[in-house]
């Protein structure tokens, strides 16, 4: 350990990702019990969508996940980004290895993105493309945060309000590409389904997606 980085974390000792508690030399961004108890999805990493043929996610969202996952989101805890790109890579190692050319991510519309001051999900791709020996590369843009509309289930309403949000920032980039693409989180699909409906109707091959964490329940 160098002199500095030793002071460093005499100043600001490295507590766990997840639940918080401080590190042992020799733990990195997680404890020993965080690293063998936190939900993993293992044999249900995969689940299929609309428009893109698979989406891995290491991690199930709940409990000290889904609270270190809002953190990262709403806190300005982007120091976890090191630790969440480990683990994405990881299960782009075991399950989408040369499935695809190009890493990219979802974006946050430019209203959002100067309002948080950072965008997990490049944040994600980026930490995920260096342990990968890869980079990640913008390949959408979001256009608006449209407002919810009422008479609608929420599935449907969500589908109606991103239909249309993104577009393709660079064509030639993305045409005959397979495209894999990095968010934080997946639930139902629909943001993912919609990126990759842009990338397809833009000349992409294919796109697969990989995110942090799924939900349990909507396969
Ligand atoms: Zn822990």
């Amino acid at each position: 350990m160098g002199v500095f980085t030793g002071i460093l974390d005499l100043l600001f000792p490295q507590k766990c990702t997840f639940c918080r508690k401080l590190l042992h030399s020799g733990e990195s961004g997680m404890c020993a019990a965080c690293a063998r108890d936190i939900p993993y999805t293992r044999a249900n990493a995969k689940r299929s969508g609309d428009f893109f043929s698979v989406c891995v996610s290491p991690l199930y969202y709940e409990g000290d996940v889904r609270e270190a996952i809002l953190r990262f989101k709403f806190r300005n805890a982007t120091s976890y980004a090191g630790l969440f790109g480990r683990l994405i890579a990881d299960c782009i190692r075991e399950n989408l290895a040369g499935e695809y050319d190009l890493i990219s991510w979802v974006p946050l519309s430019a209203k959002r993105l100067r309002k948080r001051g950072y965008d997990q999900s490049m944040l994600l791709a980026m930490a995920a493309a260096l342990e990968l020996d890869d980079v990640a590369v913008e390949t959408l843009v979001k256009h608006t945060d449209v407002p919810a509309q009422s008479g609608m289930g929420s599935a449907e309403k969500r589908r109606a309000n991103i239909s249309g949000s993104y577009a393709v920032s660079d064509a030639e980039l993305v045409a005959g590409k397979r495209i894999l693409l990095i968010d934080d989180i997946v639930t139902t699909g629909s943001t993912l389904s919609e990126c990759a409906r842009t990338l397809l109707g833009a000349g992409a091959e294919k796109v697969v997606c990989a995110t942090l964490a799924r939900t349990e329940n909507e396969n």
